[in-house]
């Protein structure tokens, strides 16, 4: 096959990739049965990928970050992808999380909480979603009300990723209970304040070693200059604003899947043997890998289109609701076919195919779902 190289990458992220794929190869790849026991990865995994820089990527160097942008971050994504794992929330916590104290943080905020995140003493999360609303976050009952010097916040979350380890969760509360969109306010809450409690690490069907957990906040006072920025009412703008790049992040995982799934089932079907001949002499089996094939480079050229745009601040919400909800959807196409190929090895757990299939399912559903990138598609025509 031609070989293709993404136009963004560049010496320095080669560097951070060998840098990512060596830790992982040895800090990963070998616990990813006990991180999906535990259901999350262990603390000192965090601070191991702090101290080698692979957190906070695209933070500036004077908040601890790496100083890098966002391809950093999409080189490291990629490389997760490739060692098969989704139970480190890092994307979560890097790609996101700091990016919101970074934008909209007072710089106190960021002093405070970005150098650690970038060591990964503190880990992030952002919970946006309750029982009772999901795609429709104008709907949040979650509230943050102001008694003088402090906020005291009151509400439930759920499905919040890195939920049972975070030190550190932005909350998206209703500052103002009369208002809709405009009623909202990101409060930073540290998860040692009194009232905080964490729910059950909720059962999934995939992404097992996550710790995708519920949250319940029961008269928690935060001081207000926990309001991340300086104003009241600026969520919605704020999540407005920030969910293009989680998006971007969904796509950029799920096309690097896309490129292992492939790598596996390649190597899988030239080695196994049915009927005197390897499984990729079949006809079938070479025309669903060329199909794959073609799949996985188209939506690796459009992504890379995305990742270009993005970086020179140019890309449009409706262009990236494209990429999250068709790479998301050929990613699990692509996963299921590469499963069929390995017959019934697929469905055993210790071939990595098999957890790409069961971690891809909700890449259609989070950071907004496949229906609603469609709704805000369909507005831009
Ligand atoms: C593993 C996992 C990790 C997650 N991590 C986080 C996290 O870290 N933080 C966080 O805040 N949330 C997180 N989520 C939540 C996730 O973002 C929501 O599940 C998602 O936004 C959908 O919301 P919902 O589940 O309430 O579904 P609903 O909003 O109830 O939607 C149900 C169905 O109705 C459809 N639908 C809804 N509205 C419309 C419409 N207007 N038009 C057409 N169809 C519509 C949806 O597309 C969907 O098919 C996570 C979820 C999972 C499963």
């Amino acid at each position: 096959m031609t070989t293709y190289r993404s136009a963004w990458l560049d010496d320095d992220l080669d560097a951070l990739r060998e840098l990512a794929r060596s830790f992982f190869a040895k800090e990963l790849t070998p616990n990813i049965d006990k991180f999906i026991e535990q259901h999350h990865v262990d603390r000192d995994f965090w601070t191991k990928a702090g101290a080698l820089g692979l957190l906070c990527a695209s933070i500036p160097e004077e908040y601890g970050g790496g100083g890098g942008t966002f391809a950093h971050e999409a080189v490291l994504i990629e490389e997760q992808a490739k060692a098969f794992d989704t139970s480190w929330g890092a994307t979560l916590h890097s790609g996101i999380v700091a990016h919101y104290l970074l934008h909209y943080g007072t710089e106190e905020q960021k002093r405070q909480w970005l150098p650690k995140m970038a060591g990964g003493e503190v880990v992030g999360a952002i919970a946006m979603t309750e029982p009772g609303t999901g795609s429709d976050l104008q709907n949040v009952k979650t509230k943050a009300i102001r008694d003088g010097d402090e906020y005291v916040v009151n509400g439930s979350k759920t499905f919040i990723t890195n939920g049972s380890q975070a030190d550190l969760i932005i909350v998206v509360a209703k500052t103002d209970t009369s208002e809709g969109a405009g009623g909202i306010s990101l409060v930073l809450v540290e998860a040692d304040r009194p009232g905080f409690r964490r729910g059950r690490v909720l059962d999934k069907v995939g992404q097992k070693g996550q710790d995708t957990s519920e949250l319940f906040f029961e008269d928690v006072r935060v001081p207000v200059s926990n309001l991340l920025g300086t104003q009241e009412g600026q969520g919605f703008v704020q999540l407005m604003q920030q969910l293009p790049q989680e998006r971007l992040i969904i796509a950029v995982g799920s096309v690097a899947g896309m490129e292992a799934a492939l790598e596996v089932t390649l190597r899988y079907t030239k080695e196994r043997h049915a009927f005197g001949k390897p499984l990729f002499a079949f006809q079938n089996t070479k025309f669903t890998l060329a199909e794959a094939a073609t799949e996985t480079r188209v939506a690796r050229v459009f992504l890379d289109d995305c990742i270009a745009r993005h970086l020179r601040g140019e890309l449009d919400i409706p262009t990236v609701a494209m990429a999250k909800w068709w790479t998301t959807d050929r990613a699990m196409s692509v996963a299921d076919d590469c499963l069929q190929l390995h017959g019934g090895y697929g469905y055993m757990t210790e071939y990595p195919i098999s957890r790409m299939w069961t971690d891809s399912r909700v890449q259609k559903i989070y950071g907004g779902t496949n229906e609603i990138m469609k709704e805000i598609i369909a507005r831009s025509l």
